[in-house]
């Protein structure tokens, strides 16, 4: 493999490099093609979350050889490197920070919610919120209150 140019996003973007390459990594594809053993065993193995202890010995040993593999390879069968335009985002608004009145917590002015004409954060507010997390993004509520009295 190649060295890939390193990048300082920020730099790059001011340059105006930044927009015109996207780098995806080919993973199934070098995958499938150098070690359907591997594939099938990772299949086994690593989603379905089973096989036996010799499967799990044995994937151990074919990721390994993939991996040094992989870093043989020319980058064009690693990578997919397409040249695309894409507007550049603004730099994010700087908003002040209120503190909730009932946990302490600073939080941004746009997410306070007023509770008995008091700022609170929105948990404390006891209203939904976003959550990401492994599975996605997903929506909580939580009654601050139910807690300290559980
Ligand atoms: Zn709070």
């Amino acid at each position: 493999m190649q060295a890939l140019p390193s990048y300082n996003p920020k730099t790059e973007a001011k340059k105006g490099i930044w927009d015109r390459i996207r780098i995806s990594v080919r993973a199934e594809r070098v995958l499938e093609e150098r070690s359907p053993e591997a594939t099938q065993l990772f299949e086994k193995v690593v989603i379905e979350r089973g096989g036996s202890e010799s499967d799990k010995k044995r994937l151990s040993e074919l990721w390994t050889e993939l991996s040094f593999g992989v870093l043989e390879l020319p980058n064009e069968e690693v990578f997919d490197i397409k040249r695309v335009a894409v507007d550049v985002p603004a730099y994010a608004r700087i908003f002040e920070s209120v503190k909730c009145s009932v946990c302490g917590e600073d939080v941004m002015e746009p997410r306070v919610r007023m509770k008995d004409g008091k700022p609170v954060c929105i948990p404390c507010a006891s209203q939904e919120y976003y959550q990401l997390a492994g599975d996605g993004i997903s929506i909580k509520q939580e009654d601050f209150d139910e807690k300290k009295n559980a």
